[in-house]
């Protein structure tokens, strides 16, 4: 379908695929074997300019919005979800400072993220605190020359990897969720240390590890916004980031497609290739007719955020539950469509299997996100529009 790219977007998509085929490709697999971060790559998306592209301008970039990201997000995810990840955490990491940050925050930390020179990463779940993020426990003190951190954080992406972390901790245990604040924390701060790093069914090539703080002092002109707003600010990131994952989860789901459909195509049994046969048909048809209306619905809640929408919250969530369950069933499709030998790691789809089942898990499971719709369906019946 013809989406009317700008001639930009169009640029940023090709430019993306090409990194993605001439680079990734070769590797992937070797990357999902071995659970190798992916600096090569990171050095040619920086170097093709990929990190400045969710960057305003003022600051380096290349002042793209969510479409623009989520184009990325897509061609990477198509070849590897893994590696895609780690650049998508980074914009994950900078969506706090961009929405909230002061100007001299902005300054001090986005044109090294632009440039590619540090990855970045965003802090919430701790390990008695997934869903309900309410429940976090670790702390930071106000203190005379800043803020004291305590705790520990479980199954952060790009943690060891990113120079730059926003860490969502209480500053008023007394308030519960009221009390928590959007605090940044560097990478050499002394106190900050990284725990497990987890070894994973899929994303393998992405980095998911404990970080651990033990009496690290920030300073106080690291606090985002101010002291209570952390839980409103992670909602607000969430809500930017999640047609993102909805894009990852489409490029999954194309890079399956596409590679049930050639297999498809080679494929003989009873003198024919069983894309002959109806029953492979229909799969293929269904598969493609998904991962289109998964394509359709993310690009029109990122183009309405584009656009300047107030609320997104439910249209954001929609986004991301439609897209990663499209991506759950066609990449299991596509290990239908394969046969026996989609089940073995010689072809790319198993992978793409395990790749997609974390889109239905992260920033918010997909039986939380369907919470989050009805609430807002009730809120509507109540108001009667
Ligand atoms: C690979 C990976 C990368 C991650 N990266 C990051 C990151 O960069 N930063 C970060 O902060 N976190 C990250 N996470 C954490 C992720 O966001 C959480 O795992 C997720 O929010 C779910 O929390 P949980 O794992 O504690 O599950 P739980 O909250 O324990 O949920 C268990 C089950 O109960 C269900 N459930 C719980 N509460 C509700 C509810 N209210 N309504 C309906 N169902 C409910 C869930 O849907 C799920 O099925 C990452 C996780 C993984 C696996």
């Amino acid at each position: 379908m013809d989406y009317f790219l700008t001639e930009e977007q169009k640029t940023i998509k090709n430019l993306a695929r090409r990194i993605a085929e001439e680079r990734i490709l070769p590797v992937r697999a070797e990357l999902d074997e071995k659970e190798e971060f992916p600096w090569d790559i990171m050095k040619d998306l920086a170097d093709s300019d990929m990190f400045r592209v969710f960057i305003p301008e003022e600051y380096d970039g290349l002042g793209g919005g969510c479409l623009d990201l989520c184009l990325v997000i897509e061609e990477l995810s198509r070849v590897c979800s893994g590696v895609a990840i780690c650049y998508a955490a980074t914009s994950l990491g900078t969506t706090a400072l961009l929405l909230y940050g002061t100007e001299e925050q902005k300054q001090k930390y986005l044109p090294d993220v632009a440039s590619g020179k540090k990855l970045a990463s965003f802090a919430v779940t701790e390990p008695t605190a997934g869903t309900d993020i309410g429940a976090i426990k670790t702390t930071a003190e106000k203190v005379s020359d800043g803020y004291l951190i305590n705790g520990t954080k479980q199954f952060i992406s790009n943690g060891g990897e990113a120079e730059i972390y926003t860490v969502i901790a209480l500053t008023d245990k007394s308030k519960g969720a009221r009390g928590a604040s959007a605090l940044l924390v560097e990478k050499d701060t002394p106190g900050f240390t990284f725990g497990k790093k987890e070894n994973k069914l899929g994303i393998r090539a992405s980095s998911t590890r404990e970080l651990i703080f033990r009496d690290c002092l920030v300073p106080e002109e690291n606090l985002i916004s101010k002291e209570g707003m952390g839980f409103i600010i992670t909602l607000k990131v969430f809500d930017h980031s999640r047609p993102g994952i909805g894009a990852q989860a489409v490029g999954i789901a194309q890079g399956a497609l596409e590679a049930a459909v050639d297999y498809a195509r080679q494929r003989i049994q009873f003198g024919h290739p069983v894309i002959a046969l109806p029953a492979v048909q229909i799969k293929l048809a269904d598969m493609a007719t998904q991962v289109e209306a998964a394509r359709a619905l993310i690009y029109a809640v990122a183009r309405s955020i584009d656009g300047g929408a107030k609320n997104f919250t439910e249209e954001s969530a929609m986004a991301k539950v439609f897209a990663s369950d499209v991506a759950m069933h066609v990449t299991t499709e596509a290990i239908q469509v394969f046969g026996g030998a989609g089940y073995m790691r010689d072809y790319p789809v198993e992978k793409m299997m395990r790749d997609a089942k974390i889109t239905q898990i992260y920033e918010g499971t997909n039986e939380v996100l369907r919470e989050t719709i009805a609430s807002e369906l009730r809120k509507r019946k109540a108001r009667r529009d």
